[in-house]
């Protein structure tokens, strides 16, 4: 059919994925379109994902640490909390970005188009325009044709099938959007997102539950980085439950009944009562809400699009990015993705035989979860090193020998780096502290570089800093590695 928009790459999708490809489609001199269904620029991360829960961690951590002040003499008193003001300040920090990215998009002449998108075609996508602060339609339609399409369409929150309609049960979003208060919260899933929200909201007087499937919570970590973040918050918790499923809910007056069984056969515990319960037992993909059999895209039964290492799907001239790939669903994963296929897409289209041939080549995505103290690990774990068999040596040292830490008062922490054992090159790393997501870029880097011990603990790292324990780290590896030089 007919088009009302012509250009060289349709990006479906303005969140970190699809923003950072526009830009760079854009900065390399293609005409591009973003479809964006919402007002705003920014996707999850900036709107509802990373930025407002880190504005409201911030506000927690300072609490949190104006409290531990008591002991060196300092005490403000109980906080007052002003609830719809902390709410303006952290809209206002998720506006100044979003904003900002507007401002980006018009100075690159990239062409948003508010609204629904799905495919039509191999190379068109139609558009149900979209108005106000939410996606109502407004009954308009616009057909967009183009020469190539990158999916950035991200992903959203599982609900679990048996949950009563209720305002007291709520997602991530939900939870961000702070109401209250609650009394009593109950947190579904262990992971990294409900471990953040339930610290904003036990810091701010919330008593928590968290009720886990596995048999740990915040998977994927060392336990021993773990450890000191549980002992650290065991104080917010009224029952950790572990190995246990969630196996019904009732609205009742009294709030929300919850109701728990044994995932390994034991006991179940006892249902409990809730003023607020925050499902955040993972995110499902978009895969199969854009048309994509229409344009003769694969999507998986679980609505991941399958992409090679240039971001190509099983239709050539499209591509996808981001959440809606797969695992790890991370911001900084999304952006990069990002602009590897706007550089593809770009080399083929202006016959630019390097920038053709990029792809991710990453070696490792860093992993952080920004809760008080903050875990962070990247490349090989402990757990993953015995699993595979690779023999490490470890070098690990104790904030507690930190003069940083120490005059912080939070020497809780420790910074732990894995050599391979035959080339001592870093393979991994694990921080749990105060900033530890700040440090594990460093890390990062030393691993995509392939760094060894010696060069890492050759690195005159500033003093007194708590970056400098990652120096240390590498010194005690190297201590133990006899043959090294
Ligand atoms: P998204 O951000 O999901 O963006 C997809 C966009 O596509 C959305 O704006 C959506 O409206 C739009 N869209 C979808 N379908 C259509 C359609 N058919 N038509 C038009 N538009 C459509 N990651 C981190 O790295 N660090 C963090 O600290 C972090 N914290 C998080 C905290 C929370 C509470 C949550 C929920 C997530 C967090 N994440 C974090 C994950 C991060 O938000 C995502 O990995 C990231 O947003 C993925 O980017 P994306 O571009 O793939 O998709």
């Amino acid at each position: 059919g007919r088009a009302d928009l012509d250009c060289d790459v349709l990006v479906l999708g303005g969140g970190p994925g699809g923003y950072s490809a526009a830009f760079r489609a854009a900065d390399l001199g293609l005409s591009v379109v973003i479809v964006e269904r919402y007002a705003q620029l920014g996707g999850v991360c900036l709107n509802v994902g990373c930025i407002p829960s880190k504005a409201l961690l911030h506000v927690a951590s300072v609490m949190d640490e104006v409290a531990h002040l008591k002991a060196a003499g300092i005490d403000f008193g109980a906080p007052q909390v002003h609830i719809d003001q902390l709410r303006g300040h952290k809209d206002k920090v998720v506006g100044k970005l979003t904003g900002g990215l507007a401002q980006m998009a018009k100075m690159r002449k990239v062409t948003i188009v508010r609204g629904y998108g799905s495919f039509v075609g191999t190379n068109q996508l139609a558009v149900e325009e979209t108005t106000g602060s939410g996606q109502e339609k407004t009954g308009a339609k616009k057909v967009v044709q183009f020469k190539r399409a990158i999916i950035a369409a991200g992903s959203q929150a599982v609900r679990l099938p048996f949950m009563p309609e209720d305002p007291r049960i709520v997602d991530s979003t939900g939870a961000l959007a702070l109401a209250g208060v609650p009394k009593r919260m109950l947190i579904l899933g262990g992971g990294i997102i409900g471990l953040e929200m339930g610290t904003v909201y036990s810091t701010l007087g919330a008593r928590l539950d968290v009720v886990e499937m596995l048999d740990g919570l915040m998977q994927g970590a060392d336990r021993d980085l773990v450890k000191v973040w549980q002992k650290m918050n065991a104080p917010r918790f009224d029952h950790v439950m572990l190995k246990t499923r969630t196996v019904g809910a009732r609205a009742t007056d009294a709030g929300i009944e919850v109701s728990f069984e044994s995932a390994d056969g034991g006991a179940a515990p006892a249902p409990q009562t809730y003023d607020l319960v925050l499902q955040a037992v993972g995110r499902s993909p978009n895969g199969k809400k854009i048309g994509a059999e229409k344009a003769g895209v694969a999507v998986t039964d679980r609505g991941f699009i399958n992409v090679d290492i240039q971001m190509r799907t099983n239709v050539p001239h499209i591509f996808a990015i981001g959440d809606i790939i797969g695992q790890p669903m991370l911001a900084h994963k999304a952006v990069h993705e990002g602009h590897v296929a706007a550089e593809v897409i770009a080399g083929e289209l202006l016959g630019d035989e390097k920038l053709a041939k990029a792809a991710f080549n990453a070696r490792v995505i860093p992993s952080v979860a920004y809760t008080d103290p903050e875990v962070a690990w990247v490349g090989l774990t402990e757990d993953q090193a015995k699993a595979q068999g690779v023999k490490i040596t470890k070098g690990l040292f104790p904030w507690a020998a930190s003069g940083r830490a120490i005059a912080n008062g939070r020497d809780e922490g420790f910074t732990k780096l894995l050599f391979d054992e035959t080339t001592h090159r870093i393979v991994g790393g694990g921080i749990v502290g105060t900033h530890a997501g700040d440090m594990i870029g460093e890390v990062a880097l030393a691993i995509e570089m392939g760094a060894d011990s010696v060069d890492i603990g050759a690195t005159i790292h500033p003093h007194p800093t708590l970056g400098e324990s990652i120096g240390m780290a590498a010194e005690v590896a190297h201590g133990s590695c006899t043959d090294v030089p």
